[in-house]
């Protein structure tokens, strides 16, 4: 772990050529908060099994799923998105899985203006948890092809989005708007954030291998 093999006398040119090539690879475990029926199943579906359902059931705890996407061509990420009920009976899961997670989609309905109020009690709830964790979080404003039924305008969730001094990204799972988009948005910046983190601590980009990634043949 660690190693630093480029610099290493005797160390041949073709040796460091193979090595250069390798990837890192990352897992992040990531969480997607919001009301019940905004539409957090439907968005991991679009995701992992590019499907939308009108008639999908109530997820109940918390339902995980994987999905391999790439940052940088030398950096693969391994998320474990874990969705989860809205309903408050169910909200010590969310709790003791929020110790563990890197970052999250904090997800309100655009036509639905209480859900918008759901992410606001959430963050207020949570955020001893998340001062801990020093999470990365991206508003998502979603039902973006609900355009006449909308309650929210994109400036009023920006201005929101703003104040909590996260990103703002607007999603359709029907219509596959920014589904991807926004979870290599949120992967690169919990990348980047790791990164600039263990070179502080490591001082240095060998200290990577220390969080978990492994290097890939
Ligand atoms: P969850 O409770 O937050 O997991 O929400 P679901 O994913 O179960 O979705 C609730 C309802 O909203 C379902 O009827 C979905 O078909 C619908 N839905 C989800 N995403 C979208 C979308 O992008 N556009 C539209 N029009 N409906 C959606
Ligand atoms: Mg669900």
């Amino acid at each position: 772990m660690g190693q630093s093999w480029s610099t290493q006398p005797g160390v041949s040119k073709h040796r460091v050529r193979r090595r250069s090539l390798r990837k890192f690879i990352w897992q992040f475990p990531v969480i997607l908060v919001g009301d019940s029926t905004v539409g957090k199943t439907s968005i991991v579906l679009r995701l992992t099994e590019g499907t939308f359902r009108e008639d999908l059931q109530k997820t109940i705890g918390v339902d995980y799923y994987i999905h391999v996407l790439e940052t940088t061509p030398t950096v693969r990420v391994k998320l474990q998105v874990w969705d989860t009920a809205g309903e408050k009976e169910h909200r010590t899961i969310t709790q003791s899985h929020l110790r563990t997670i890197l970052g999250g989609l904090l997800v309100f309905d655009l036509t639905n203006r209480q859900s918008l109020d759901y992410i606001r009690n959430w963050l207020v709830e949570t955020c001893t948890v998340l001062d801990q964790c020093k999470c990365i979080f991206i508003l998502v404003g979603h039902k973006s092809d609900l355009s006449a039924e909308r309650q929210i305008s994109q400036e009023e969730a920006e201005h929101i989005a703003a104040d909590l001094g996260v990103r703002y990204i607007e999603t359709s799972a029907k219509d596959d708007t920014n589904i991807q988009d926004v979870f290599l948005i949120l992967a690169s910046s919990i990348a980047e954030s790791v990164k600039t983190e263990v070179s502080e601590v490591k001082g240095g980009m060998h200290g990577l291998t220390e969080i978990n990634p492994v290097f890939l043949k």
